[in-house]
């Protein structure tokens, strides 16, 4: 098989079995190619150890990476065009002390829109979410670890008031993950200068309806976001924290004051992304189990923090102990409950417990 033939047969394998990475690691004189399905390793393949370099070459050379360049890490993105669908692709190399290069390589866009609501264990959350993205301006705020479905919660968000509302809407992000043609991305690109600061700034001379920020993560945007939704305009962004009210001190930190996030913020919302639990597999649903759709072998929890509640901490008249004893639908409570059901595992019960 030729090298073009042969990498587009591996990305449409990976994409076959809904995989979001593949992973090319060098071991003694071969190559072994894993996908990640799940959250999931598995093994899928093994080829002699020139091919599998020329199989990274070719990724290089595609990504505009450095091709001869063979011990610093680099990374790189492409798009590759299969069976006249386009995927966009991220890869990532890095070499280990034996001077062998690996590669990863991210799926970004699956084009699977499912609704919110068929993606959770619970559709209140997924109202009062829906409710909130109605406003015309302020900051709705979403949280929760690397993987946990973030960017695909508010591009579905804002996907789903876009079809019913036409608003325009401009995302500024660090990469893209998801393409979108009803929105207007935007890339952050450090080394040319192109800072969250100053695309978010360009984007607010443009007056969008909604604006979709990847991260906040420094004072300059923090500022640039709580003006932004003072100014008439709805900012959905994510800030990285532990929990709903982590949230609150992570943005006084980034030097927000209380008063302009009583101003502005509509709410916060926590999520993690728990595989569900399947009775023939005895545990998390296999990738090959047809019990459970492909899509749907993993749903969000949601905690939101809004309202009344966001108010009462906000003015500090309740301390996080407080709100979190009278919230009957607290990130644990909530994931006591799904594992009472019988939704999750025992294993994931634990494992997705916020500490
Ligand atoms: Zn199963």
């Amino acid at each position: 098989m030729e090298i073009e033939e042969f990498t587009q047969y591996v990305v449409l394998k990976a994409q076959e079995t809904g995989t979001s990475d593949i992973h090319i690691l060098p071991e003694d004189n071969q190559y072994r190619f894993y996908f990640r399905i799940g959250g999931k390793m598995s093994f899928w393949n093994t080829v002699p150890e020139e091919e599998g370099k020329r199989f990274i070459s070719y990724f290089k050379y595609l990504a505009n990476m450095d091709v001869g360049e063979r011990r610093k890490p680099q990374s790189g993105a492409a798009q590759l065009i299969i069976e006249g669908n386009t995927t966009a692709l991220r890869f990532s190399t890095i070499t280990n002390f034996r001077a062998q290069e690996s590669m990863v390589i991210r799926i970004l866009n699956q084009s699977m829109h499912l609704s919110l609501s068929k993606t959770t264990y619970f559709k209140k959350e997924v109202q009062m979410i829906e409710q909130l993205a109605q406003f015309n301006s302020g900051l709705l705020i979403f949280s929760g670890p690397v993987g946990s479905g973030k960017t695909t919660t508010m591009y579905q968000l804002v996907r789903e008031s876009y079809l019913t509302s036409r608003q325009q809407v401009i995302t500024v992000e660090d990469p893209v993950e998801i393409e979108e043609p009803l929105f207007l991305q935007t890339q952050v690109n450090e080394k040319a200068g192109i800072t969250y600061e100053t695309l978010l700034k360009s984007s607010l001379r443009h007056h969008p309806d909604i604006i979709i920020i990847g991260e906040i993560r420094d004072e300059e945007t923090a500022k640039m976001v709580i003006r932004g939704a003072l100014t008439g305009h709805m900012i959905i962004a994510s800030v990285h924290a532990k929990n709903t009210v982590g949230v609150i001190s992570r943005l006084l930190e980034l030097g927000v004051t209380q008063e302009q996030l009583k101003q502005t913020l509509l709410g916060v919302v926590f999520q993690k992304l728990i595989p569900r639990y399947c009775p023939f597999c005895k545990g998390d649903c296999e990738p090959a189990c047809l019990h459970i759709n492909l899509y749907e072998k993993r749903a969000i929890l949601y905690d939101v923090l809004s309202r009344e509640e966001l108010k009462q901490y906000l003015n500090q008249t309740q301390t996080e102990e407080q709100i979190q004893e009278k919230q009957t639908r607290s990130f644990n409570l909530l994931l006591r409950k799904v594992y009472a059901y019988g939704y999750i595992s025992e294993k994931s019960f634990i494992q997705f417990q916020i500490p």
